[in-house]
């Protein structure tokens, strides 16, 4: 099979889409679960532990409807060039700090979900450690780790042939509006691919923020079956791309 090859997607879907929500902000529970669940969609929620705690029943209870709830490591470090991230920064890590820190954020997350996460996302997107020299990719740290590892803002759409499940490009949803979005979803249907929205809040927030209205209208869209997508988590779609290509 080549890169050009239509994809066996189920039920002679035309592309994928999974909808994913960083940080547990709490909208998510409020506003984005209840428009996902009129909708039969489920969703993929990132966080690092401590976020759960504070709604921890609430979090049980979407993981029981079907959501899945992924690893977003345990300190959120990204880049010191980041004015509000002074102490985790990633330009001070090593490979083995993240690698640790990244099993510990599973095992918090198993101890309250009963559960381990399958698939991971990169805080701010960023995929390095160290600085200079001695920068590092941590993509392979990831790649031992998990199904998958989603990343933020890329240019691309996922290519089901081809993408790395480890550095799966994200696609920001955060006040687009939705005829933007479902361009991007005519292109994926064109070309066959595998879109995974990145949104933060769900609510009317000026930043970081998609309407409920928009999430109700994309849900639509995307479970009408005159369009052709099949809608669900990071890790379902990442399972059956990675089933698809060791049979082939
Ligand atoms: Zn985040």
């Amino acid at each position: 099979m080549t890169a050009q090859d239509r994809f066996p997607w189920p039920n002679d879907a035309r592309a994928a889409v999974s909808l994913s929500f960083d940080d547990a902000r709490f909208s998510q529970l409020d506003e984005g679960v209840p428009v996902l669940g009129r909708h039969g969609v489920r969703g993929t929620f990132y966080t690092p532990p401590e976020r759960l705690r504070e709604r921890l029943a609430d979090w049980q209870a979407a993981l029981a409807a079907g959501h899945e709830i992924g690893n977003h490591s345990l300190r959120h470090s990204c880049s010191g060039n980041f004015v509000w991230n002074a102490r985790n920064v990633l330009e001070n890590y090593t490979l083995e700090m993240m690698d640790e820190e990244l099993l510990e954020a599973s095992r918090r997350l198993q101890e309250m979900l009963g559960v381990p996460p399958s698939t991971f996302a990169y805080p701010c997107g960023q995929t390095f450690v160290g600085r200079g020299i001695d920068r590092r990719s941590y993509v392979p740290v990831v790649a031992r780790r998990f199904l998958a590892g989603r990343g933020f803002r890329e240019e691309f759409l996922n290519r089901p042939w081809f993408c790395d499940l480890a550095a799966l490009g994200g696609t920001e949803m955060d006040s687009v509006p939705l005829e933007k979005l479902l361009a991007t979803l005519a292109k994926a249907v064109e070309q066959g691919q595998w879109v995974i929205f990145v949104g933060h809040d769900v609510g009317n927030l000026p930043r970081q923020c998609v309407t409920p209205e928009t999430l109700d209208a994309l849900c639509a869209w995307c479970r009408d079956p005159a369009n052709g997508i099949w809608i669900d988590t990071v890790a379902r779609i990442a399972a059956h791309v990675a089933a698809v290509r060791a049979k082939s």
